[in-house]
């Protein structure tokens, strides 16, 4: 594993719509046979990263290299050197798997003669032999996700660039796909990979090395066992009772750092990331394996129109819980989009509270429900537990959880980037923000 296959030099990319720098500066190289994870939250650069390197997207600077062709001066050599799986779904689901993969080995100019036997060994690979005559639409999101992979090797690539090839499927269906990723990586042909994730576990579980991007920069760069060794000493988890003012916490973290042996303290945001996920297992039967960007620019429409919100709130409880559980931000700015008319076909208790907010007579009860948690990086769990306790109990907080453990990758994540992973991988509204942005962008 001493050859590099891809090498990246200073490459910046920016969008000229509305100068966002994605990409800023980045080095790397992915040695030949090696998994590669690009790692980071939501907007880090992963993807931009990925299309300049498959020739979809042209950098702004930089020279980048794959199969030692150049992606400016050589585009068509270095699409014949990869294959790719993008997030949104490339195959028909009004074709069978079979068809889907005849039809990419034709637009690959894979000789007829061949083309049998080359789908033959895809399917037999990804383990879809006896579902290649079944429609895509009866596939499964698992099924649909392992022959896109096989779409992406018909044509015998020297690298696969898989971009958030788990995302949205449920934990064992993650698992399935894991296997036929290392197997790909084992087996005889020993294919390099590049994976971009958000899943720490996914990182951990394939990558030889991780990269760990944040805001289009490389933060740290290593094999999983060196990144978390960088994180000497133990991580205790601490989650609060409820805390009635949030506003507080900036002022208990400040005070907890104060403990001798502490090195650092960050603010996760638990819940938000997995209650967004879950909303895809949540789903009517049927549209379980919609994509959850999907979902979510479904989401972004309903949110902008209010007669569309009325009859979600209507149809759907998810619709209704998403909207009591927002924060009041948003509720605000949903609340504003309704006149008195439409007000009236609202349902309750929703109706009431869009009222009391446009009379400005709503107080949100949504912060008594906070339970924040901290993680907190220290020299030795034993030795500074107890002075912690003590040091809650003075600043007359309740603790609901507690746990200590050596450093994952998950806390080497949150060291380097601080609280904002979360914050970017999860809150809704956070989600719908960019959405909107990303909209007026491409306008
Ligand atoms: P995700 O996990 O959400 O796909 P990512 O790490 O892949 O995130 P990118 O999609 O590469 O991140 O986005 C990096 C930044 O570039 C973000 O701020 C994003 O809003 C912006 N961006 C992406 N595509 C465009 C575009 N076509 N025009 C303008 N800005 C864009």
């Amino acid at each position: 594993m001493s050859e590099n296959i891809i090498e990246v030099k200073n490459l910046t990319k920016i969008y000229k719509q509305g100068n966002v720098l994605a990409v800023d500066d980045v080095s790397f190289s992915i040695r030949k046979g090696e998994v590669f994870a690009l790692l980071g939250p939501n907007g880090a650069g992963k993807t931009t990263t990925i299309s300049i390197l498959a020739t979809i997207l042209h950098p702004t600077s930089g020279v980048i290299k794959v199969n030692s062709h150049d992606v400016l001066k050589d585009p068509d050599k270095v699409r014949k050197s990869i294959g790719i799986v993008f997030q949104e779904s490339a195959v028909d689901s009004e074709m069978t798997g079979w068809e889907n993969l005849e039809l990419h080995a034709i637009l690959y100019g894979i000789p007829k003669k061949e083309r049998k036997q080359k789908i033959k060994e895809v399917l037999k690979l990804v383990d879809l032999e006896d579902k290649a005559n079944l429609y895509v639409k009866n596939y499964s999101g698992g099924m649909k996700r392992r022959l896109e992979i096989a779409r992406g090797l018909i044509h015998e690539p020297k690298i696969l660039f898989l971009d958030e090839p788990t995302l949205g499927l449920d934990p064992q269906t993650r698992r399935k796909i894991w296997e036929k990723i290392k197997e790909l990586n084992q087996g005889p042909s020993h294919m390099t990979i590049l994976i971009t994730t958000h899943y720490m576990e996914e990182a951990d579980e394939l990558a030889h090395r991780i990269c760990i991007m944040d805001k289009g920069k490389i933060i740290a760069l290593d094999t999983s066992e060196n990144l978390k060794k960088q994180i000497s000493g133990d991580i205790i988890d601490i989650q609060f009772e409820k805390i009635k003012n949030p506003g507080i916490l900036p002022k208990i973290i400040s005070q907890l750092k104060q403990v001798e042996g502490i090195k650092n303290i960050s603010l996760v945001d638990s819940s938000a990331s997995k209650d967004f996920m879950q909303m895809n297992m949540n789903l009517p039967p049927g549209m379980k394996n919609i994509n959850p960007q999907m979902i979510r620019a479904r989401m972004q429409e309903l949110m902008s129109d209010p007669k569309k919100l009325i009859k979600a709130w209507k149809k759907f409880p998810m619709a209704s819980q998403m909207f009591l559980n927002a924060p009041l931000e948003a509720k605000k700015r949903i609340a504003n989009l309704f006149t008195p008319d439409l007000i009236e076909q609202v349902p309750e208790p929703i109706k009431e509270i869009i009222l009391k907010i446009q009379k400005d007579e709503y107080i949100e009860e949504t912060s008594s429900k906070f339970e924040p948690k901290i993680s907190i990086s220290c020299e030795n769990g034993s030795r500074q537990l107890p002075p912690l306790i003590l040091k809650i109990n003075d600043l007359h907080l309740q603790i609901k959880n507690i746990n200590m453990h050596q450093p994952t990758l998950e806390d080497v994540f949150l060291h380097y980037t601080g609280s904002a992973i979360r914050e970017e991988t999860s809150t809704p509204t956070k989600e719908i923000k960019k959405f909107i942005q990303m909209r007026k962008l491409r306008k």
